[in-house]
């Protein structure tokens, strides 16, 4: 028998495009088509294990090795069938989704997991290139109404499945457009808002209604929303974001990340001719280490910032695996994101230092001018499990436009809301549902970020699909919708393993 594939064909990943060119336009970063040649080769380095550990850390429970076995035999047609069996949107999560399912991978315990991912982008931009991503009009419809409120990856999944059941969905949605964290939170150089726009107008020519620039709460109270139709779903998200107080917080230049990312966008979109909140010629300082921090980066870059320096309170992560976090576990290690490469070669880091970013660093206060506009950031190294500053360890950072991306706390007017519907809140001030993604009154329902907390663009999808099957079953009786989480399900962690034995 001949080697498996695995053990000829090493793990080759997306080709991006070359830094210099790149941070000079908003494009992907990576090269157009750069997958076609290597696709084929790298789907058939799947082992089609007995059981597939991938499958099912995937939030969606996407078929992997099904087809990761029909790209390598060439059967686009029916790996495309076989994908969007379990995702409405592949072509966001195969380019935005940190692929918990290749930590999973049965290859990844002891040599390169399979480069599921970019398998999943290749298939989902196959089927819009060939013409496969047709509009699914229900064949009959039920006569019953639902509103959706909120335009992200929850409430888009959840309008399409309930549209595509035949009910008669109608998205409520704030901002002037459809698209949530994905439209005016991630920058288009990691997603092109075309691809965003060309699923909306599918959902569009599907049946699905959009009405922007509404909020519900305010413009439109959302108990007034619920006696119009058959059922309610809250798809708000979890973008109240969290604040630094400490000293020198209120001075100008010191923004939000949320204030910023949005604007970058906007100019992108053509709305604005440049930001009001510009990284041009600043020295731009980013307090936080996730992906809102690493997204301010790369907007800095592409603005023409003087320099960009990143503080990140928590430790440096490892490089590899550790112990403490065994495979299947996503395990939290360094990754260097598009930007920081950009960042690295933009500003090669000192000899003591690794890129921009230093690590268990806590602020301390900002300084300002006369003026009141920020021109530094006090930091000291953060005490290990307190992260309290350690005295005597401060340094200054110059600085003339700060980012906070320290992470979300939970929905915006997320009170309002729960008043308004008389449903609760829980203890981290997320919208309170049951197990089956029901909230208090009959009929309302939470989805997505709202009910989960700050999470990822396939744990929305997921929840969008799986509320949709709640909605339908409180609708119509019926059980024939998928539902691939519950409200309580989370990504497996070390705790959740058996104890290794001694
Ligand atoms: C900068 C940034 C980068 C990210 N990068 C990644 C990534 O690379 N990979 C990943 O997996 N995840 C990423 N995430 C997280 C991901 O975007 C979210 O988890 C996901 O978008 C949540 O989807 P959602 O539909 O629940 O909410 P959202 O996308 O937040 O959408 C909620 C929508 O509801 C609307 N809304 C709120 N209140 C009202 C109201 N009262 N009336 C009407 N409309 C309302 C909002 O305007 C918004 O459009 C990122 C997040 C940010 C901020
Ligand atoms: S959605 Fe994410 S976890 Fe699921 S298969 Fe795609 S990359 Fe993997």
């Amino acid at each position: 028998m001949a080697d498996p594939a695995f053990l000829r064909t090493p793990r080759l990943l997306r080709e991006r495009r070359a830094v210099a060119a790149r941070v000079h336009d908003w494009d992907e970063v990576y090269r157009p088509r750069a997958l076609l040649p290597i696709v084929g080769g790298q789907a058939s380095r799947c082992m089609d294990c007995g059981l597939p550990f991938c499958h099912q850390a995937c939030p969606l429970g996407n078929l992997i090795p099904e087809w990761n076995r029909l790209v390598s035999a060439d059967d686009w047609r029916d790996a495309v069938e076989r994908l969007s069996a379990t995702n409405n949107f592949p072509e966001f999560t195969g380019r935005l989704c940190p692929a918990p399912c290749e930590s999973a991978c049965v290859l990844a315990i002891n040599a390169d997991a399979v480069t599921i991912k970019n398998i999943e982008l290749a298939i989902a931009d196959h089927a819009w290139e060939h013409g496969l991503e047709q509009p699914r009009r229900p064949a009959r419809t039920t006569g019953r109404t639902v509103a959706v409120v909120g335009s992200g990856p929850a409430g888009l999944a959840a309008a399409q499945q309930l549209t595509r059941a035949g009910h008669s969905v109608t998205v409520y949605e704030r901002a002037d457009r459809v698209g949530g964290l994905l439209r005016y939170g991630i920058p288009d150089f990691r997603l092109e808002k075309h691809r965003l726009d060309r699923r909306i107008d599918q959902l569009r020519s599907e049946g699905t209604e959009f009405r922007t620039g509404v909020t519900v709460g305010s413009d439109l109270p959302a108990d007034a929303l619920r006696t119009r139709c058959d059922a309610l779903v809250l798809a708000v998200g979890a973008t109240s974001w969290r604040e630094l107080p400490v000293p020198g917080r209120e001075s100008a230049g010191v923004h939000q990340a949320m204030e910023y990312l949005p604007l970058a966008n906007r100019v992108v979109a053509g709305d604005l001719p440049v930001s009001p909140v510009d990284a041009r010629g600043r020295h731009v300082v980013v307090i936080g280490g996730g992906d809102t921090a690493a997204d301010c980066v790369g907007t800095a870059v592409r603005q023409e910032a003087l320099d960009v320096r990143q503080l990140d309170i928590n430790p440096r992560p490892p490089t590899a695996r550790p112990n403490a976090q065994p495979w299947p576990v996503h395990a939290k290690v360094r990754h260097e994101t598009t930007s920081h490469e950009e960042a690295g070669e933009l500003w090669p880091p000192r000899p003591d230092e690794h890129d921009i970013r230093a690590y268990a660093a806590a602020t301390v206060r900002f300084d300002t001018d006369p003026a009141g506009r920020v021109r530094a950031v006090r930091f000291a190294e953060a005490a290990p499990g307190s992260r309290a500053p350690v005295p005597g360890t401060e340094q200054a950072l110059a600085a003339d436009l700060v980012l906070l991306a320290l992470g979300f706390t939970g929905p915006d007017h997320g009170a309002v809301l729960a008043g308004q519907l008389g449903i609760g809140l829980d203890a981290r001030g997320n919208l309170a549902r049951d197990h089956r993604f029901a909230a208090g009154p009959d009929g309302v329902f939470v989805a997505g970020d709202a009910g989960r907390g700050q999470s990822l663009v396939v744990w929305a999808i997921a929840e969008g699909r799986a509320a949709a099957a709640a909605v339908d079953r409180y609708l119509t009786g019926r059980d024939e919708l998928p539902a691939p989480i519950c409200p309580e399900d989370r990504a497996i962690t070390a705790e959740d393993l058996p104890p290794l034995p001694t």
